[in-house]
């Protein structure tokens, strides 16, 4: 085990947050019961946020950031974890209260960590990272509403060049789903096309105010842009349909009125993932074994050094990144 390795920490700089490579020790980390060696990490839009300094994503500092992670565990004082476990980790408030990913070494609660499916290596399970998995779980609320039907109406995913979106429109497609994907960049269609999506949407067309019952045309969707995207969607949604509503790319505001809900019954089903009880995380991370297809996930993601970290935070904030960005800590 060497000494010491490099991180990526956020530090205090004149009251406001910082971000820089340093070299930390296995001393410097949290004492956690579970020690793991990480490989891989990502950049998430909230990784962006974190390590430009635009937004306040660390609530204390020193901090590790990085949200994801995907490792092998290398000292363990918890049962239910010992050497040579393959394992991942997503949320659980890392980069926020609690030391992340990009780091060679991480001290963990054995209750953050979920075991990796064996038909993921740690760089495939980082190619699906929070995004993914975030996707997965938005899959898995849409078909316990129980509206969505394989080859029944058309399901919207939002944002469907994104990290979220690419996954949720492969783990619908895959399931027999119709998928309409919503993009403001026509250069993915062939993509998002090769991914399973059979029809798609100017983003614009849904970012525009318009009247808050509008003609039904989605059964379900997967939004991962908020604001006045969201609502156009619920608009559109029909009778006894629901938008599962993980994410703000566009905006976090909610413009819209209660007439969806409660003259069509329309439901918006929130995600989260960081707190996401660990039953979720194992059928989030379980149906992602079983629909994600390997060709499509390599398809979805490139991996990227360690030192590149500062601007590809820059690009996803800048919305210049298709797909998902693996980070290699190795
Ligand atoms: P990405 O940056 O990879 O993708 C976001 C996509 O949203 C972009 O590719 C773009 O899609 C679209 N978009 C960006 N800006 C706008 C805009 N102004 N108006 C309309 N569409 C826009 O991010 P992720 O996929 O990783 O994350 C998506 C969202 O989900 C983020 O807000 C993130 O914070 C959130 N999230 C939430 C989680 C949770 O637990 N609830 C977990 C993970 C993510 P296109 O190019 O196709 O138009």
């Amino acid at each position: 085990m060497t000494d010491s390795f490099k991180a990526f920490v956020i530090e205090d700089a004149d009251g406001k947050p910082k971000g820089g490579f340093k070299h930390l020790t296995l001393a410097d980390l949290p004492d956690n019961d579970v020690l793991v060696e990480v490989a891989y990490s990502t950049v998430n839009y909230k990784d962006g946020l974190a390590v430009s300094g635009k937004g306040r994503i660390a609530r204390k500092l020193p901090m590790v950031a990085g949200i994801d992670l995907a490792g092998t565990v290398v000292e363990s004082r918890s049962p239910d974890w010992k050497q040579g476990d393959r394992v991942i980790v997503n949320g659980w408030g890392l980069s926020e209260t609690v030391w992340g990913g990009y780091a060679k070494f991480q001290r963990l609660k054995p209750e953050w960590l979920t075991r990796l499916p064996d038909a993921f290596t740690l760089e495939e399970a980082m190619g699906i990272g929070t995004a993914g998995y975030t996707a997965s779980l938005c899959v898995d609320a849409l078909e316990k509403w129980g509206v969505i039907q394989p080859g029944g109406k058309e399901v919207l995913v939002t944002g469907a060049a994104g990290g979220v979106g690419s996954v949720a429109v492969a783990l619908l497609a895959k399931r027999g789903y119709p998928v309409t994907a919503a993009t403001g960049r026509p250069e993915t269609h062939d993509y998002l096309g090769s991914l399973g999506a059979t029809s798609f949407i100017e983003r614009g067309a849904l970012s525009e105010k318009g009247a808050p019952l509008q003609k039904e045309r989605w059964a379900g969707g997967v939004d991962a842009v908020g604001g006045q995207t969201l609502v156009t969607a619920l608009s559109q949604t029909v009778y006894g349909g629901a938008i599962a509503a993980c994410g703000l790319a566009g905006s976090a505001d909610l413009p819209g009125t209660v007439l969806p809900h409660i003259l069509r019954s329309v439901a918006l089903l929130g995600v989260d993932s960081v707190m996401a009880p660990q039953p979720k995380r194992d059928a989030a991370w379980t149906r992602l074994a079983r629909d994600l297809d390997k060709a499509h996930l390599k398809s979805m993601y490139e991996v990227q050094p360690f030192d590149a970290l500062p601007d590809l935070a820059t690009k996803i904030l800048a919305g210049q990144i298709r797909g998902r960005v693996v980070v290699d800590i190795n």
